[in-house]
């Protein structure tokens, strides 16, 4: 159901003439040895980004003078290999270099990344991440103007995202401002998200009692987003462990489960009368009601998984109006769902700003 990659193909932005483009890729042949210098002159105080411990994307970030990287560092056991610097042009990009991007937006997004990346080397994987991200802060197909800057720090990981966003920066013309998303997770291992400078953070979050899942990685797909066809991707996306409790956040029967698995995989329908919606909950490994069941606010229903149309473990969940299965709404802006955001815990603040610090100097020296 849900292939993150292709997603903004099919992007068109209002055209500005901008002849400065040019000066990105110029710009990205100087990234390399810049980078180069940061990560191994021992010499610096220049704290870098250490190895990932965990098989899931880059999820940790140390600040500790002991971790800098090295060439001798032994590889972990998933087998990332120490950094070694590889410009964003080159062919190969491999291990968990760490890379910096900027650039002017010409014409898309994915047009533009896929200028400065080849294809064969994810552009549109990496364009989709961005577009992730920035969706939180504009309807990117609506706002987004040539000439924008996005500046980017990212790094390479194994597995189907490919990509993991260290630090986004996009300037607005239309806007008039600068939109900036850090990663931070030490408050919470495995459970980090993206903040702005001041602690604040950019992705909603439901409120546990009435959301479908509780643990997860991070949302990778909105309503609306990407995909081919008038309304788009229909559900939101939330990356996460296979075997996740998943749960209805609102009272309701039980519909229907597991039809085209094929596509869907393991899944479950749920009737909301009261509220004039259907919930639906897709890919799962898991499903733990039956059809006619009378559900809970809250009750567990099924786990998540990796079953159907799926490049990677989540949870499809999807919201249609019970009368028009092709009105779909956004969880974060529907009027019964209940969203909110963190803000960093005080005690991680100094580990949060040394994190924004460190991130912005990886892209002051690109
Ligand atoms: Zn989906």
């Amino acid at each position: 159901m849900d292939i993150p990659t292709s997603s903004l193909y099919n992007q068109h932005i209002q055209k500005k003439r901008n002849s400065r483009f040019g000066f990105a890729l110029l710009f990205i042949a100087s990234v390399g040895l810049n980078i180069f210098l940061l990560f191994f002159d021992k010499e610096s105080n220049v704290a870098v980004a250490s190895l990932p411990q965990d098989t899931e994307a880059v999820s940790k970030i140390s600040v500790e003078p002991s971790e800098v990287l090295s060439e001798k560092k032994p590889q972990s056991a998933n087998g990332v290999k120490p950094a070694s610097f590889i410009a964003p042009s080159d062919q190969v990009l491999e291990g968990q270099a760490t890379h910096t991007l900027k650039f002017k937006i010409k014409n898309s997004l994915n047009y533009t990344v896929c200028a400065i990346i080849a294809r064969e080397n994810g552009c549109a994987a990496l364009s989709a991440h961005i577009g992730r991200l920035m969706a939180w802060f504009m309807d990117i197909k609506k706002s987004m103007r040539n000439g924008d800057s996005l500046d980017l720090v990212y790094q390479q990981v194994e597995g189907p995202e490919q990509f993991k966003i260290l630090k986004l920066s996009y300037e607005s013309q239309l806007f008039g401002k600068t939109y900036e998303a850090y990663y931070f997770d030490e408050f919470d291992h495995g459970n980090g998200g993206y903040f702005d400078r001041e602690g604040n953070e950019i992705a909603q979050r439901i409120v546990e009692t009435q959301s479908p899942i509780r643990h997860y990685i991070e949302i990778t797909s909105l309503p609306g987003d990407f995909r081919k066809g008038a309304g788009g991707h229909s559900g939101t996306d939330f990356k996460a462990e296979v075997g996740t409790p998943i749960y209805s956040g609102f009272a309701g029967k039980v519909i229907r489960t597991n039809w085209n698995v094929r596509a869907n995989g393991y899944c479950v329908e749920i009737d909301h009368p009261k509220l004039g919606i259907k919930t639906l909950y897709l890919h799962l490994s898991r499903v733990k009601v039956k059809p006619g069941q009378t559900i809970q606010a809250g009750q567990q229903i099924a786990e998540s998984g990796n079953t159907g149309r799926t490049f990677a473990p989540h949870l499809h969940y999807e919201i249609q109006n019970r009368k028009n299965r092709e009105t779909i709404y956004n969880p974060f802006t529907f009027k019964h769902h209940k969203s909110y955001t963190r803000n960093i815990p005080p005690q991680h603040n100094e580990a949060f700003q040394k994190t924004v610090n460190l991130y912005n100097s990886v892209a002051k020296e690109s």
